[in-house]
């Protein structure tokens, strides 16, 4: 199997090579050339052994083909359990149970494993770099923390993350280092690309990304939908429907991977904060990017969604996208409300951005709709603790592998955001 670029000026390109490039050399993403079937059922097996059985096709022509298994198995290694909720067919995934405590674990961890193993061991250490708004860096940094062969750079915007995950981005030490950036979020991007596009830099210290179009980061969170629909549909016989909270749409284009691949998932909604590019272009507009603006919901807050791409590209005329799906914007006056409201509704305390997931449920089943829906819980209650624990009247214990990172010391270096000082701090 091989990949092609959304923008189509990239000849078919084998795994290995779109693994290794991020992005395509003409600006696209790079997508599978067709959707293998999947042999039926998955249901009985473990999370790991889903995302083998489901990555294995893309993998045949892969040096990583006869490892994959094992590379699943360190991946993949806690669950991703669906929860039934207060109501019948009400259910939430929980995506939360790795050790930064948000969905980004699982493809962070799979493609530090794969980009390990296609390293050349002769090589002088790679440098991952990432410009995070918060939950990224953080996964990235667990999942190459003391990796041989790598070291971390995190760039993210000074006071403009929660003080958890702040913490969470300067905890690691050792091969991962923080710098907290005078400027906002799309400063730190603009630095990141400007280093990565930085020939005469990258001659002196190899560079990498660990960006959500990546597709070692698309592919493997497919494997999770294909779990929670394999299992759901081997207890009711019936294919279970998605309602999923979308910043850059990664997540939500790996659920339509694994729909595409024939596993039984019925409707894939996406669900936005105020930044409402989908809403708008679902609602009949025509696609426009707008500026970013700052919500409760802090990790899905974009203007110009990165994977809109690739559901274009799988979807090629904008009717035949708006009859796929749709997508419902939701502010955070709702926000807050659904989260106050969780507890006795649902009997559950939601993230922020799960709670985006939960309001639009409510909205499905006030509208007659009886099907069974999940709701993505992309993080857990804790990492918002701030937001969320003065709403529900109580403290939110973090779960253990949080909890742990949260007892470490953190520091981060402070930095202008002027690409000249990252580049002195890349060759210093
Ligand atoms: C990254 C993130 C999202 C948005 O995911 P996309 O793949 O960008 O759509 C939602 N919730 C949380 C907690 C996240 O960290």
């Amino acid at each position: 199997m091989n990949f092609l670029s959304t923008r189509g000026q990239t000849p078919p390109t084998a795994i290995d090579r779109a693994l290794s490039a991020g992005l395509a050399p003409d600006g696209g993403l790079y997508v599978p050339e067709g959707f293998p079937a999947l042999p039926q059922p998955l249901a009985a097996e473990g999370l790991d052994a889903t995302a083998h059985a489901l990555l294995s096709p893309y993998f045949e022509d892969s040096s990583l083909r006869d490892g994959l298994r094992e590379i699943c198995a360190r991946a993949f290694s806690f669950d991703a359990p669906l929860r039934p909720l207060s109501q019948a067919d009400d259910w939430l995934l929980e995506l939360f149970h790795g050790p930064t405590a948000a969905f980004k674990d699982y493809a962070a961890r799979f493609l530090a494993e794969a980009l390990a193993g296609l390293r050349d061991e002769s090589a002088p250490p790679t440098t991952i770099l990432v410009a995070t708004s918060g939950d990224t860096g953080a996964a990235v940094a667990a999942a190459f923390h003391r990796r041989p062969g790598f070291e971390v750079l995190i760039l993210y915007p000074d006071g403009r993350v929660s003080p958890r995950q702040a913490h969470g981005l300067g905890c690691w030490g050792d091969n991962v280092q923080a710098l907290r950036v005078d400027g906002d979020f799309d400063a730190c991007q603009r630095l990141a690309k400007q280093a990565l596009s930085d020939e005469a830099l990258r001659a002196q210290r190899p560079l990498s990304s660990a960006n959500s179009i990546s597709l070692g980061r698309l592919l493997p969170q497919a494997a999770y939908y294909a779990h929670a629909a394999g299992r759901h549909y081997a207890q009711r016989g019936e294919p279970l429907n998605f309602i999923v909270p979308t910043g850059n749409l990664g997540n939500a284009c790996a659920a339509f991977v694994a729909k595409r691949m024939g596993l039984p998932i019925g409707e894939i909604r996406l669900a936005t904060n105020a930044n409402d590019t989908l809403p708008r272009y679902f609602g009949g507009a025509d696609y426009l990017a707008q500026p970013t603006r700052a919500t409760l919901a802090n990790a899905m807050d974009v203007g110009a969604p990165s994977n809109f791409e690739r559901l274009r590209h799988w979807y090629r005329h904008d009717a035949e996208l708006r009859a796929a799906t749709r997508a419902d914007g939701v502010d955070d006056a709702t926000i807050v409300e659904t989260i106050r409201a969780a507890p006795q509704r649902h009997g559950i305390v939601p993230c922020p951005h799960t709670a985006i997931g939960l309001h639009v449920l409510e909205t499905l089943r006030a509208q007659g709709d009886e099907r069974p829906w999940a709701v993505v819980a992309t993080a857990h209650p804790a990492k918002f603790d701030s937001i969320v624990e003065p709403l529900v009247g109580h403290t939110v214990e973090p779960p253990p592998a949080l909890a742990a990172s949260l007892a470490r010391p953190a520091s981060a270096e402070a930095m202008a955001a002027d690409y000249a000082a990252l580049r002195e701090r890349l060759l210093g």
